[in-house]
């Protein structure tokens, strides 16, 4: 039954009638929350849910992902029993198949991650495919993979049923209600407007899907979202479909099928996408399609008629048009915006929502009540974009490509060729002339690796080892015997000032904060359960001035969370100061004797010790010198004003013309920190993960006085002897054999783990790799030392070994004598 009036208060406001926002409502519900509200200004499931193709596959490239779909399947299967509303749930299992042998590698590196992640999954031939989709064509398939857990749902009926369950729990559903804005004051929330009334509240959770944009705008939040046509048919009947026809994926065709009423539904992502309605949604635009493309939908169609000969025959019933929501990575935008406390949003779904709505939901809707993410939800959560995503021309041109990236070939180190060359360091045209090869993270233009005189100027994608193995490979052997400068500008560089920023920063670090001004310190900020919420270094440049050093990924979440961590009467300010400063990296044993040509500092380690920074003249400038490393060598962090880093750069490549200094880029970064068993945040390092398991008990101070976030958590495991997840480190002992991260890990051929990060190390001369390993009965060094390791390169089993410390240069940077 459908209320008519809405309250004149409630606990939370959900906007949208979507799969998603009744998804939130119905896990509010169950979480006990009586007084939610959900308004939808049509009918529910009228905007795009209605017209999905209702697709549920469970396996995505983050095990946190899989892991709410996989709730998802459990919940859509289960739902009807609670409510008496069938969710339309069908368990037909999912078949993709391979053109290439590439593709093939990628469904081996699919099946073996699945595995690891607890997915049940079959590498199977073309022939046996065939047998489970009997009228498909398979000259041209390599094979394919089957995946019985997987299935489709009816989007209409899943919604309503969801909507259901809630009011079942007491969730009031409003539908023919637009909201008209939100009332803010002080910065707090106080009310929603809509055409019917004004309803306050503290909390508004924002699932408007391609409406959301637009509605987090009036309040100053940005929803970095951008509409895309995205199209399907639906066939006649065909002879050999039945009911019970596995879900067919065909990447390399770009498209999907699924049986429906003995036809076929056929649609897919076609590599250069069509986005919509850059002006705004029309007005009314409810259970709206938009006009039949045949154009654009021609390459799916001849792809189709490839993988199934009689399709060229069949006739179309019912063409489908309906815009999605697309976000500038194709992952979904879940959790607190960090514009606006109690705004929260889950939208932007990129053709997952059915998906991904039981999980999603139930995920934001315990963000919700407990204020804080239970799990890692860093790959969705909507503090990894900043202003410049919500830019309506660059999402325009992003979004094109995101919608092809579903079934793109999902190759090492892709890199996103749209919305480029935004965020550029000042360096940028002069390592280009020098034959830089870019890459792009947080909108920067980032160097991958110098071109130089060996290997391809082009980025080749394989696999294999790459043309730039060896352009890599100089520039790490640099660092290693001679010196390197990396341009580290993208570095974000958040300023913690006040009389208070020391005790702020030493509730928010695991590691002791009040050092003597100069000291640098490596450190986390963890989550209540004592998980990495980022890892970074923070410089006292003063006693009440902090700068902290972070990832380029980061600013956005670490400003959020110290803003948010600081109490209202704290003296404290946090500022970003990204774009103020260049950071160039000097490393490698002769970066002192580089340094000393420029500068009349004393460089020698009594007098700047590993772990100390000093303002320094360095020829005509002024800049910062942090002696940390990310390699494992020698060197100086040099952060520097942004007008004068192209001057200290060209003094740099002159002082370092006879000491054998070269530019290196950030995949030799990557090998030299991984060869050194250095752990990186959002690979290694994540909010499941703590630093006992991490490896980096050394950067926290269970001692200090002070009781900073996740020491209790800390506490209560109280360093355990027997850590059940550990990360360890390994070397392939086949030098040719290439790692690249999400490989299974396995020990005495028993799946145990996985690649978290994996790189060349030129320097122990096979890949190495970082892996979260895990065992209930404690990852114990005995346990560690006892086993044989395999790594998975595609179904391809490369003996390797494990190690408790990093096998390479057992001499730290620490000690580096003085010259
Ligand atoms: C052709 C096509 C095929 C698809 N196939 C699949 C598939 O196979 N599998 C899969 O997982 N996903 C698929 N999807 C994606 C899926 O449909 C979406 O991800 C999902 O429906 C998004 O749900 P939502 O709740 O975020 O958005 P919506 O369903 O659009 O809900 C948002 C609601 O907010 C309401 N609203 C907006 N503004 C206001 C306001 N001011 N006041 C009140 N209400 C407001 C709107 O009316 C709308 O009903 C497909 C999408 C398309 C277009």
């Amino acid at each position: 039954m459908t209320q008519s009036t809405i309250p004149a208060h409630a606990r939370a406001v959900i906007i949208g009638g979507g799969v998603i926002g009744c998804s939130v409502a119905y896990h509010l519900a169950k979480l006990g929350w009586r007084d939610v509200v959900l308004l939808e200004q049509g009918q529910l499931s009228c905007g795009t849910t209605w017209h999905a193709a209702g697709l549920v596959g469970q396996l995505r490239s983050q095990v946190s992902m899989t892991g709410l779909i996989r709730y998802s399947t459990e919940l859509y299967a289960d739902l009807e029993t609670e409510t008496g509303l069938a969710t339309g749930w069908q368990n037909c299992g999912s078949l993709a198949v391979a053109r290439t042998d590439d593709r093939m590698t990628v469904l081996r590196r699919m099946a073996a991650s699945a595995r690891a992640h607890g997915v049940e999954v079959e590498v199977i031939t073309a022939a046996e495919a065939g047998d489970k989709w009997p009228i498909m064509a398979l000259d041209d398939l390599k094979g394919g993979l089957w995946l019985p857990g997987d299935g489709k749902a009816n989007p209409t009926d899943l919604t309503q049923s969801l909507a259901k369950g809630a009011r079942n729990c007491g969730a009031g559903i409003f539908e023919r209600t637009k909201v008209t804005g939100i009332v803010v004051e002080n910065r707090r929330i106080k009310a929603v407007t809509t055409d019917a009334g004004t309803i306050n509240t503290e909390i508004i959770v924002n699932c408007a899907g391609q409406w959301a944009r637009a509605l987090g705008l009036r309040n100053g939040v940005n929803i970095p979202l951008h509409s895309a046509e995205h199209m399907y048919v639906v066939t006649e009947k065909i002879e050999g479909v039945q009911p019970d026809l596995p879900v067919l994926r065909d990447p390399d065709g770009y498209i999907y099928f699924k049986e429906e009423v003995g036809g076929l539904v056929m649609g897919g992502f076609e590599p250069d996408a069509k986005p919509w309605a850059r002006d705004g949604i029309p007005e009314d635009f409810e259970f709206t399609l938009l006009p039949d493309d045949w154009e654009q939908f021609e390459i799916l169609m001849q792809n189709a008629i490839i993988r199934v000969p009689q399709l060229a025959d069949s006739g179309v019933r019912k063409f489908y048009n309906g815009p999605e929501s697309f976000t500038p990575d194709n992952n979904f935008l879940l959790g607190e915006a960090p514009e606006l406390k109690n705004y929260f949003v889950g939208a932007g779904f990129n053709s997952m929502g059915i998906a991904s709505a039981g999980g999603a939901g139930k995920a934001l809707a315990e963000w919700i009540v407990t204020g804080a993410p239970t799990l890692d939800l860093w790959p969705v959560d909507i503090r990894r974009f900043a202003g410049f995503n919500n830019n309506p021309n660059w999402l325009h041109d992003r979004v094109k490509e995101t919608l092809g990236l579903h079934y793109a070939m999902p190759w090492p180190n892709r890199e996103l060729e749209t919305a480029r060359a935004l965020r550029r360091s000042p360096l940028y045209d002069r390592l280009a002339q020098k034959g830089a090869r870019f890459g792009s993270k947080m909108g920067w233009e980032r160097v991958n690796w110098f071109a130089g005189q060996c290997g391809s100027a082009e980025m080749s994608y394989t696999f294999q080892r790459p043309d730039w193995h060896e352009a890599v490979g100089r520039e790490h052997r640099a660092a290693r015997e001679t010196a390197a400068l990396f341009d580290q500008t993208s570095f974000g560089k958040l300023l913690v000032q006040g009389k208070d920023a020391c005790a702020v920063l030493d509730r928010l670090c695991a590691g002791g904060m009040d050092v003597p001004v100069g000291r640098s310190v490596y450190t986390g900020m963890l989550n209540e359960r004592g998980g990495y919420e980022s890892d970074l270094t923070v410089l006292r440049l003063a006693e009440d001035r902090f700068l902290v050093i972070t990832g380029s990924a980061q600013p956005v979440h670490d400003l959020d969370w110290i803003n948010r961590h600081t109490p209202e009467d704290a003296h404290a300010t946090v500022t970003d100061m990204t774009s103020a400063w260049s950071v160039l990296a000097v490393m490698g044993p002769n970066s002192r004797r580089i340094l000393k040509k420029l500068t009349g500092a004393n460089l020698s380690n009594a007098a700047f010790p590993f772990a100390s920074v000093r303002e320094i003249d360095l020829g005509y400038a002024n800049v910062f010198a942090n002696r940390m490393s990310y390699v494992g060598e020698l060197g100086w962090e040099l952060i520097v004003p942004t007008e004068m880093t192209v001057g200290v750069y060209e003094d740099l490549m002159r002082a370092g013309a006879d000491e054998g200094l070269v530019d290196a880029g950030y995949y030799a970064l990557e090998g030299l920190r991984i060869e050194k068993g250095y752990r990186a945040w959002g690979r290694e390092l994540g909010p499941d993960l703590n630093p006992f398991e991490a490896g980096l008990s050394f950067a926290v101070d269970m001692n200090k006085p002070v009781r900073f976030i996740g020491r209790a958590a800390l506490s209560e495991m109280g360093r355990p002897r027997f850590l059940k997840r550990r990360i360890v480190q390994f070397l392939l002992t086949d030098p040719q054999a290439m790692a690249w991260g999400g490989e299974a890990v396995l020990r005495n051929g028993v799946e145990i783990g996985e690649v978290r990060s994996a790189a060349y190390g030129h320097t122990l001369g096979g890949s190495v790799a970082l892996a979260l390993i895990e065992q209930e009965t404690g990852v114990t060094d005995e346990f560690l030392v006892d086993g044989t390791y395999e790594i998975d390169l595609a179904g391809a089993r490369v003996p390797a070994i494990a190690h408790k410390r990093t096998p390479y240069d057992p001499k730290s940077e620490r000690v580096k004598q003085d010259d």
